[in-house]
């Protein structure tokens, strides 16, 4: 029996807050395992299937939703998004902390979960950047999107930091490495909470 169970690490903010690469780099140093999504987007230059996400067809994606496959899905800037049950619970039970970036309906969703295994791990972060000006700088140097798309994600981000408050933390963006100092540090504190200890009645 592990020592304690796994966090699970929900990390949430618009896109060009920084997220996933706090996500990426915390899987990359062995501290956690990354959820990988299922989505219906195509996949952005240097992106691969079963590393990023699980690139799927409408059609496979929907299968997987009626098959019950999914802790939670939800549409995101017209595409589908979704997290694996394979992904999350069997690792929580061994131990292993699990960290999942996910939009704020996907959140919602999550918090909301009946299953015990994952309403215990959950630790939820909201990360968002400095002000408006610096997101709309972070999602045009990513260049790798339409200006279109850039717009589209622009005025979604707005509404997605309107929900900061639901979450239990908030990380304000600044530089990569005050970012994941913040971020890696919160998961320590969370390791060391008593509630996560295994042999509490020993
Ligand atoms: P992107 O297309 O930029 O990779 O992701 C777009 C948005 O979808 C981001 O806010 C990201 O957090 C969210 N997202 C990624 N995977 C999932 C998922 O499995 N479920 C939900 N609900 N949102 C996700």
């Amino acid at each position: 029996m592990p020592e304690r169970t796994g966090i699970l690490y929900l990390v949430s903010g618009p896109s060009g807050s920084g997220k996933t690469t706090l996500c990426r780099r915390l899987a990359e140093e062995g501290e956690a395992s990354y959820a990988i999504s299922c989505t219906t987007r195509p996949p952005r230059p240097g992106e691969t299937h079963g590393t990023d996400y699980f690139f799927l067809s409408r059609e496979e994606f929907i299968s997987k939703v009626e098959q019950g496959d999914f802790i939670e899905h939800a549409e995101v800037h017209g595409n589908y998004y979704g997290t694996l049950h394979s992904e999350v619970v069997a690792k929580l039970e061994q131990g292993i902390d699990v960290v999942m970036d996910i939009d704020v309906q996907g959140a919602d969703l999550v918090r909301a979960c009946p299953d015990p295994v994952i309403s215990n791990a959950l630790v939820d972060l909201f990360v968002m950047p400095p002000n408006e000006e610096e997101l709309r700088a972070r999602l045009t140097n990513r260049a790798t999107d339409d200006p279109e798309i850039i717009e589209r994600r622009m005025k979604n981000s707005l509404g997605e930091i309107s929900q900061w408050p639901k979450y239990t933390y908030r990380l304000i963006s600044s530089t990569r490495e005050n970012d994941y100092a913040l971020f890696k540090s919160l998961l320590e504190a969370e390791r060391l909470k008593t509630s996560r200890t295994t042999d509490l009645n020993q």
